[in-house]
């Protein structure tokens, strides 16, 4: 699995099902997320003994009840993701920890559901210790830590060091036992996700790091957590990590540490992007080419309000196009960009990060063609907006040879929910 992916500028088919069929039946703009390819990421980390789904990559109940099914544990990081785990049938049972809120801070209400479901915390700021433990004396909490470096695909997804918010600084560990003593509170995991991107060199102090932090809480710890951040290829020349050598180091750390402890320490990692991205694809329509100074426009009908991250990233997406009326991988492939609907300048998917405006070399495109942005089921719908008035996509799970509406496409009535004219 080392591999790197090859990826094709054109296609006609997702999951065996012609593009075609799925635009007639569902409209565009369309998320289609193919199950076997979470099934077969599920499958690449199966030497954890936990896999915690970051729900907040894709939050879609269907997908979270079909890793449910798999056995996959999920993460919430607001009141709002408990009450999605719940809605997808993940038991609150205190025993399972099927549920795990991390944050760095309550709000009121994720800390009254936290109490009223005991959903295990995981803390990543010292107050929410004794925020928790006033209202809770006794309760178990599991540690984010903040190593004191960090790693991301962006600045804006490090997750470590001191530009960071997340996570409790590494040296704060004294501050932190106190605090749980205040209360009776037990300390009995740690967690540490350094960020987006993570690659193996960076991961060994990682390790040496949870070793230090966990000698120092002691043999309350049961549980370590390597966090998300495993990285899936966008291009071409960009590879998956070695799992095998990554579960390895994860692992030495947690058999050194079941040594020292003289119990078994249980091992989870908590990915998102890994376990959808690459199982999810946008479809948009082609609504119009154009010729502006030197570069070709293809412009679509889905924008940054249902895709963002390469506006806000500056983040490559692979991008194939579907021929409506002829074959597209028989046509002249040339450079172009391609962008969406809003009245917004960057509302461009090919751009580079700081907003420069970017080529793709593409099968010609002609108005009712699909363009299809690939690699999008992770950071994708869930980061979808209204902006400009824009209805959010549908979404549609691939299972079986079966396409199934796992999300109606929005409706005017959905817009405007709530907005109120005063009289
Ligand atoms: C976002 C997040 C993850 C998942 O990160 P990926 O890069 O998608 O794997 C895991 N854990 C926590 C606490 C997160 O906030």
């Amino acid at each position: 699995m080392i591999s790197s992916p090859t990826f094709s500028t054109s296609r006609n088919q997702i999951a065996g099902l012609p593009i075609a069929d799925l635009v007639s039946r569902f409209g565009t703009p369309l998320y289609v997320y193919d199950r076997s390819i979470i099934d077969l990421r599920i499958a690449d980390l199966a030497a954890f003994d936990v896999i915690r789904f970051a729900q907040k990559a894709c939050g879609n109940l269907a997908i979270l009840d079909r890793m449910r099914r798999q056995g996959v544990l999920v993460d919430a990081v607001s009141a709002g993701e408990i009450k999605r785990a719940i809605a997808a049938g993940y038991s609150t049972d205190p025993q399972k920890h099927e549920i795990v809120y991390t944050a760095d801070i309550f709000d009121a209400e994720a800390l009254e559901l936290v109490l009223e479901h005991s959903i295990p915390v995981n803390c990543g700021s010292p107050d929410m210790i004794s925020q928790l433990g006033e209202r809770k004396p006794g309760a178990d909490v599991t540690l984010r830590i903040n190593p004191g470096f960090g790693h991301g695909h962006s600045q804006k997804t490090n997750t470590g060091g001191q530009q960071s918010k997340h996570g409790i600084w590494h040296t704060q560990i004294d501050d932190c036992l106190r605090r749980a003593d205040q209360h009776g509170v037990t300390i009995t995991g740690l967690h540490m996700h350094i960020g987006s991107g993570t690659d193996l060199e960076h991961l060994g102090e990682v390790c040496e790091a949870m070793q230090r932090v966990a000698m120092e809480v002691g043999r309350t710890v049961k549980t370590i957590s390597a966090g998300g951040g495993l990285p899936v290829p966008y291009k071409e020349d960009e590879t998956y990590v070695d799992l095998t050598k990554y579960f390895e180091l994860w692992d030495t750390t947690r058999n050194t540490l079941s040594k020292e402890f003289g119990h078994r320490l249980s091992l989870e990692i908590e990915p998102g992007r890994f376990l959808t991205a690459e199982s999810g694809s946008l479809i948009a329509e082609v609504r119009s080419v154009k010729q502006v100074g030197e570069n070709l426009f293809v412009l679509v009908d889905a924008g940054f309000n249902d895709l963002a991250r390469p506006v806000m990233y500056g983040s490559h997406h692979p991008i194939s196009v579907c021929g409506k009326s002829s074959d597209a991988s028989e046509r002249e492939e040339v450079d172009m960009v391609i962008g969406g609907p809003l009245c917004e300048s960057g509302d461009i998917f090919t751009q580079r990060e700081g907003g420069f405006v970017d080529t793709r070399k593409l099968p010609m495109c002609r108005v009712g063609d699909y363009v299809i942005l690939e690699n999008a089921g992770a950071y994708g719908f869930v980061m979808a907006s209204n902006y400009n008035s824009k209805m959010r996509a549908a979404e549609v799970l691939i299972e079986d040879g079966e396409a199934k509406l796992i999300r109606q496409r929005e409706t005017f009535e959905d817009l405007v929910r709530g907005e109120i004219i005063p009289s």
